[in-house]
């Protein structure tokens, strides 16, 4: 497991400056996407893994029914009663509090607790560092309250406390994978059944590099849940005729020719470019099962291109990145990661072609798009567990 000590450390002196008491830690990691984009809201299918960017969450149980939160990364304190959770405008402790909140709906009884954070999963970046947070919280609170919660359902009550305090209609991969990660492979999840197998990644020679615009996807969250409901109209029309399909899993391309594309093109172009995708994540799948990474990376850059044209959630910054590498013989696949409009780019680099790359297209980003460019390497990792 890549526990980063540094963070560890530092979540723990936090907790003991601001509580009494042993707190008990737990690690939650950050998560990439290799293929299959906004699918998984239309359950579909997803290959994400975790990575050795975690949250971690150092929390002890109160004798009270209080709650005490403290962010390292943002120097504050926030806090409330059990018996009194609602979201604030504060912005971080939702993600906590969201998962109180759940547990408790869910008819569990966590009691009150001290809980402190820090992490590094760069915030808003696409590495869903707000389940690696959910994940985190939800995992320790099953801890030292005994809840006796599966792994699953904890997934399910993360991102359930997005949906109900963040506001964001979030799909399950991302709290999945951040739960369920396992070192060095990927995991071919069904959105809709929850079923999953873990499809080794041999990278072999080649390393993910990530590319951070640096956009903040501030305005993602509308847009999100405009396309959920974009993807909502299309099945509704093809339903129909179709009165068995449910979802955009089981809607095909003459469907969408047939049903949605008279109607309204903009939802055609959003709804072709899932069905697309679905198809794409299969064979994609099948590539890395045979070890053909080449030809997932080139499906990877036609995702791209499918998130930016048609289903329209990219930015210029990152069609700027993925541009940048497309015709680099080091590169096999690029593409934009995440819901969107900002955040990281995800590409498939020959190791020894990193450090040169990341130098000429961090000088030109600077240039052409007037903002400084991160790159981290992510490593796959396990998911969530307690570290001490
Ligand atoms: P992403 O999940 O892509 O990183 P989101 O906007 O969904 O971006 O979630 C980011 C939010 O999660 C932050 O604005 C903050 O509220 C919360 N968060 C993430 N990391 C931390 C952290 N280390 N400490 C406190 N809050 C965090
Ligand atoms: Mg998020």
């Amino acid at each position: 497991m890549a526990i980063n000590q540094q963070i560890k450390e530092k979540v723990l002196n936090d907790f003991k400056k601001n509580f009494e008491g042993k707190p008990t830690i737990v690690r939650s990691p950050g998560r990439v996407n290799i293929i299959g984009e906004h699918t998984d809201y239309n359950n579909g299918f997803v290959l994400p893994a975790a990575i050795d960017k975690a949250i971690y969450v150092a929390v002890a149980p109160r004798n009270d029914e209080r709650i005490i939160l403290y962010s390292g990364e943002f120097g504050e304190s926030f806090e409330t009663a059990l018996s009194d959770l609602k979201p604030t405008d504060k912005g971080w402790p939702n993600y906590i509090l969201g998962v109180a909140d759940q547990l408790r709906k869910g008819n569990y009884k966590p009691g009150g607790f001290n809980l402190a954070i820090d992490g590094d999963v760069p915030i808003g970046s696409g590495l869903s560092s707000s389940a690696a947070l959910e994940c985190a919280t939800g995992f320790a609170l099953n801890e030292i309250f005994k809840l006796n919660i599966s792994k699953k359902d904890l997934a399910f009550i993360g991102q359930r406390a997005e949906h109900s305090f963040a506001g964001v209609r979030v799909g399950i991969m991302d709290q999945f994978a951040s739960i369920f990660g396992r070192k060095d492979h990927v995991i071919k999840l069904d959105c809709q059944s929850l079923e999953y197998e873990y499809v080794p990644l041999k990278l072999e020679g080649y390393k993910i590099l990530l590319l951070n615009t640096n956009v903040k996807h501030s305005l993602g969250s509308s847009e999100y849940n405009t396309r959920r409901a974009q993807c909502e109209q299309g099945v509704a029309w093809v339903k129909q005729h179709h009165p068995g399909i449910n979802s955009l899993r089981d809607v095909s391309m003459e469907m969408l020719h047939q049903f949605v594309e008279p109607k309204d093109t903009l939802i055609f172009r959003r709804c072709k470019y899932v069905v697309e995708e679905k198809e794409r994540l299969l064979t994609g799948c099948e590539d890395l099962k045979k070890g053909d990474l080449k030809s997932l990376g080139r499906k990877m850059f036609r995702t791209h291109d499918g998130l930016s044209k048609e289903y329209e959630v990219s930015c210029k910054e990152l069609d700027f990145l993925v541009d940048a590498v497309r015709n680099n013989p080091h590169v096999i696949g690029a593409r934009m990661m995440g819901g969107g409009f900002g955040g990281c780019t995800i590409n498939i680099v020959k190791e020894e072609a990193i450090d040169s790359l990341v130098k000429e297209i961090g000088e030109s980003y600077q240039k052409e798009q007037g903002k400084e460019l991160t790159a981290y390497i992510a490593r796959v990792e396990d998911g969530t567990s307690i570290i001490s």
